[in-house]
């Protein structure tokens, strides 16, 4: 078979749209370029989110901690608290702004599907949204305007897709957010059983009904935020380990690819080998390494 015959092929499989009615692909952009969308929706439950750690910070430091008795204690949960705030701020900013594996746009050229060197008979699939040859497990995201390899789903509160190459970022800042909010509820258990044992005017700088109403917010905040990140948490852990990412699950996709030990799809995602940097979200994970490990066990 000609190579003319394979892409006329491609172009029937593929559907309504010829190469030749692409867009040509923007300008490659530079490496120092960032990745952001501009999601208007988006945005705004990103700065909810980032809102809503920095209050929580506020009245554990000021209402909580600060006018406690003992400096032991607010300093150990002072710095235990503002330490896994700072990581969970730091692994959202890290999911909002990595590429979660884009496919290049506009790449369903002849010259590249061509350069695929296919096999007879062999399918591609391209997007008609992107104009981009879209790779197995690759998925168009309405909201990025491009296919995202592996995508998972499309998450507002960080603001972009959740895929192959951010995962670990959005699987730690659910983490860490749920980790907080334990944190914060204990610490407001303790609060309301020491001072209903003291003065409620020795307990806290600000006057005892304020005090009960930042708390009761901060306790509400906690509660929710604990359900919805502990529930993503052992959702996106589950479909790591089973190596089916959520669109799979929803469209129940048969399974073409290989099969893996939970341990190594674990370190697919968050690198190899096991080690302390699988809870930094400084620390980006080598896909590359990754790749060629990924066949021992
Ligand atoms: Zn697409
Ligand atoms: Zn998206």
């Amino acid at each position: 078979m000609s190579p003319a015959h394979r892409t006329r092929d491609i172009e029937r499989q593929a559907g309504y749209l010829k190469p030749e009615h692409c867009a040509p692909p923007p300008p490659r952009s530079g490496a120092g370029s960032m990745w952001f969308i501009r999601d208007g929706c988006g945005i705004t439950c990103a700065v909810i989110t980032w809102f809503l750690v920095f209050y929580a910070e506020f009245v554990v430091m000021f209402v909580m901690l600060l006018p406690a008795r003992s400096a032991a204690y607010s300093l150990f949960n002072g710095l235990l608290f503002s330490s896994l705030a700072f990581l969970a701020l730091a692994s959202h900013a890290k999911a909002m702004c990595t590429d979660p594996g884009a496919v290049p746009k506009g790449n369903a050229t002849k010259e590249f599907i061509e350069s695929l060197q296919l096999k007879p008979g062999q399918v591609v699939y391209k997007c008609p949204k992107c104009c981009s040859i879209k790779p197995d497990r690759a998925h168009h995201c309405s909201v990025c305007k491009r296919c995202i390899k592996k995508m998972d789903h499309h998450c507002p509160w960080v603001n972009n897709c959740v895929g192959e190459k951010n995962q670990k970022y959005f699987v730690l800042f659910t983490m860490y957010i749920a980790l907080i909010s334990f944190h914060a509820l204990l610490m407001v258990a303790f609060h309301f059983v020491f001072c209903f044992e003291e003065d409620w005017k020795k307990c806290g700088t600000f006057s005892p009904p304020a005090t009960v109403v930042l708390l009761i917010l901060l306790c509400f905040e906690g509660l929710l935020f604990l359900i919805f990140t502990a529930v993503m948490f052992g959702t996106q852990v589950h479909s790591i380990c089973s190596d089916e990412t959520g669109i799979e699950q929803l469209k129940k996709e048969e399974r073409r690819w290989a099969k893996r030990s939970k341990w190594m799809n674990m370190k697919v995602v968050f690198g190899h080998p096991f080690s302390i940097a699988w809870l930094s979200p400084f620390a980006s994970p080598d896909y590359g390494k990754a790749d060629v490990y990924q066949y021992i066990v």
